[in-house]
This record gives structure tokens, C-alpha cells and sequence, in this order.
């Protein structure tokens, strides 16, 4: 029995848009799974991170710029940085905007461009953030849904764009069912945004799918155009440095740089951050050997998965989407007594979904022998 309780004393403060959004699923919380499972060692697959860790180059920038003192504000510009991605993507630094993680730089676009009834695009299944942001600033989302086999519905997002977005949120590879965008689908998209219309081109997990030969380079893509556009990446993911939050886009021009720079705290990004993010960029090394390891995983598992009968999408990324065939929250639970992590999919139409990210090959062997079993077993 819930016994009516009295609005608490904030209620009637919070905007409308922000107490009907949903909170961010980050999966469930390691030391309450450890709890359950009697495990000391968690298996996370929930967040995709990086699990061969950072490169040697990068924990030394760290204790040194721990070092330093952590008395004094970063640089708010983050000059170094800038300098050393615009170097690395071949831009002028100029057109670079840093963030505390890509997921900060979603925000500052929606609260520099967006007005409430404004519309947003993006697609679905999907990154819930590409939505959440909108929505507080009051803009109206329309997601396009994937076709029946993941794929880019052309004739749906020519519809959607006609409708006159002035943001839009791709992401290639897609969170999440890895799938990737080709250049052609590409094409379609920018031929069909409105002159006026801000394309993102959100990159998070673009490190790992570059080399496939299908996979478009968005800077590339993007680079020669006369109308607004930014590329999004992150150092949370390939590079594996989501605990110090860092991310960066690389934008049509300077202008839109400079808007951001108007919303965003002016110290969002660290120093700590910024030293890790230099020399995880230095490190071309441990970049490609993580890139190659995870395809490897991502091989091996997708075939030990669909040997036992589990649909599971081709991913260009460091995770896969899994239909499970039975409810989700409880293939996860279930998941959760082995001492494993992974997000059951709460979209409609994805209820039987999780999406796992990849591990070492000993941590993968565990998962795939318990899902499989779980999913042979059923879950009542
Ligand atoms: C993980 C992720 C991000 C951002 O992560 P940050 O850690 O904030 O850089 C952005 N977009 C997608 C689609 C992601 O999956």
C-alpha cells in the first residue's frame, strides 16, 4: 500500500519538461551486483568502456598533472588540446570546442540552438540523450526508427527531414545497435536537411569502425560544406579514458565554437583531463591495438551467440545488441547472480534486447556461457 504522500516542497518549482523526463539508465550499480552475486569481481559490460585500459603514456600525464597541483583552474580554453586534436584531425583549433565528455557538448548544442517547440530528428533505437536534451529545452523529438534489419530507412528520414528540424543527432556507429551508416546513407541525410538545419554527427565509438571499408569518415564527409555541422568524439570510449571525461567536436566554423563557449561553464574540462587526453592522442600505438583486439571480440562472441541460436546485430562498435527472446530486465537479473552487467534495452519494441559490451576474452567466455544458458533456461 502506497499511502498518498505530500508533494515535497521543490515540486512546484521544476519546469514541466524537466519533471517528466526520464532519469539516465547507467546500468545497474557494480557494488550492489557484487552484493548479490557474492562475487568480489563484477563483470561490467553496461557502459562501453575500454576494458584493456589506457595507454602507459596516459597514466603518466595523469600522476603528473596530478602532481602539478589541482589548486589552480585548468586552462578554460584548453589551448594544448585544442591545438593537438586540430593537428590531429586536420583543422584549424580554432573550430574545436571541448567537453566535459561528448555527452557535455550534446547539452551546450541543444541550449545554444534549440527553442522550445523547435524540432529535433535522431533515430531509434537510440542514445538516450539525443532525446533527454531536447526535451529540456523544450524542443520536440521525432525519432526514426531502424529498419527490420537495423538498417537506415532512407524514405523515413527524407519524410522526417522535410518536416523541418533545426537540430539533427546522428550517430555512426549507432548506440545501440553498432550499426554504421554508409557513406551514400550519408549523403541522402545532408542532401535532405533543411539549409538551416544543425546536422551532429555523433562519432562516439567512430575510432573502432574506421577501419571497416564501408564505414565514412564524417570529417571527411562533412569537411567542404557551406552549411552547419559538427562531428562529435570522445576519449570515453576507444581510447578508454571515461573516468576523466573528455570529448571534443570539430565544427563547420568558429562562430558555432564560440556560441558554445557562451553556455558552457567555463572550466569544464579539467586538467588532469586535458594532460590524459594529449597523450592518449600521442599514443597511436595502444589505439590501434585496442581497435583490433575488440574486433577480434567482437568476431569471436557475435559467432559464439548466434551459434546458440541469439539474433545479434553485425556491430562496427565495441558492443553488441542481443535479442534475447525473453524479457530483458530479467535476462539481466538473472545476469546480475553470475556477477554480470549488461543494459537490458528498454525501447519499445526492444524489450528482449541487451546491449553488452565487449571485454577481455576470458570476461566474454563467462558472459556468453551464462547468457547462453540463462536464454536456454528461460527466466521465470
Ligand atoms: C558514450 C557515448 C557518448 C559520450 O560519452 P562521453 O563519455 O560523454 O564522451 C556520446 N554519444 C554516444 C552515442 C555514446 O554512446
Amino acid at each position: 500500500m502506497n499511502p498518498v504522500l505530500p508533494p515535497p516542497p521543490s515540486a512546484a518549482l521544476i519546469r514541466r519538461e524537466v519533471a517528466g523526463l526520464p532519469r539516465y539508465d547507467p546500468g545497474a550499480d557494480p557494488d550492489q551486483v557484487a552484493a548479490v552475486s557474492g562475487r568480489s569481481r563484477v563483470i561490467k559490460l553496461s557502459n562501453n568502456e575500454n576494458p584493456f585500459g589506457v595507454s602507459p603514456a596516459v597514466s603518466e600525464a595523469v600522476r603528473k598533472a596530478l602532481a602539478d597541483g589541482v589548486s589552480r583552474y585548468p586552462d578554460p580554453t584548453g589551448r594544448r588540446l585544442a591545438e593537438a586534436i586540430g593537428r590531429h584531425v586536420d583543422v584549424p583549433s580554432g573550430r574545436i570546442v571541448l567537453g566535459n565528455g561528448s555527452e557535455n557538448l550534446l547539452e551546450l548544442l541543444c541550449r545554444a540552438v534549440l527553442d522550445p517547440g523547435d524540432l529535433v530528428v535522431t533515430q531509434a533505437p537510440g542514445f538516450s540523450l539525443h532525446e533527454t536534451f531536447p526535451r529540456v529545452m523544450g524542443a520536440r523529438v521525432h525519432k526514426v526508427a531502424v529498419t527490420a534489419d537495423f538498417g537506415f530507412d532512407a524514405d523515413a528520414w527524407s519524410d522526417a527531414l522535410a518536416a523541418g528540424p533545426k537540430l539533427v543527432f546522428l550517430a555512426n556507429p549507432c548506440n545501440p545497435t553498432g550499426a554504421t551508416l554508409t557513406a551514400g546513407e550519408l549523403e541522402r541525410v545532408v542532401a535532405g536537411l533543411p539549409e538551416t538545419a544543425l546536422l551532429v554527427l555523433d562519432e562516439a565509438y567512430g575510432e573502432f569502425a574506421r577501419s571497416r571499408p564501408d564505414y565514412p569518415d564524417g570529417l571527411d564527409a562533412l569537411r567542404g560544406l557551406e552549411r552547419p555541422w559538427i562531428v562529435l568524439r570522445t576519449f570515453s570510449k576507444a581510447y578508454g579514458l571515461a573516468g576523466v571525461r573528455v570529448g571534443y567536436g570539430v565544427a563547420s566554423d568558429e562562430a558555432l565554437v564560440r556560441a558554445l563557449d557562451r553556455v558552457r561553464t567555463p572550466y569544464n574540462v579539467s586538467h588532469p583531463a586535458q594532460e590524459a587526453a594529449i597523450a592518449a592522442l600521442g599514443d597511436h600505438a595502444h589505439l590501434a591495438d585496442t581497435v583490433r583486439r575488440t574486433a577480434l571480440e567482437i568476431e569471436r562472441v557475435s559467432r559464439s551467440l548466434r551459434d546458440a541460436g541469439l539474433r545479434v546485430v553485425p556491430s562496427s562498435a565495441n558492443f553488441l545488441f542481443i535479442d534475447t527472446g525473453h524479457p530483458a530486465d530479467h535476462v539481466a537479473r538473472a545476469l546480475h547472480h553470475a556477477g554480470i552487467i549488461v543494459k537490458a534495452w528498454r525501447e519499445p519494441g526492444y524489450e528482449t534486447y541487451i546491449r553488452a559490451s565487449l571485454s577481455t576474452p576470458g570476461d566474454n567466455d563467462v558472459f556468453v556461457r551464462w547468457l547462453t544458458e540463462i536464454c536456454a533456461k528461460g527466466t521465470t
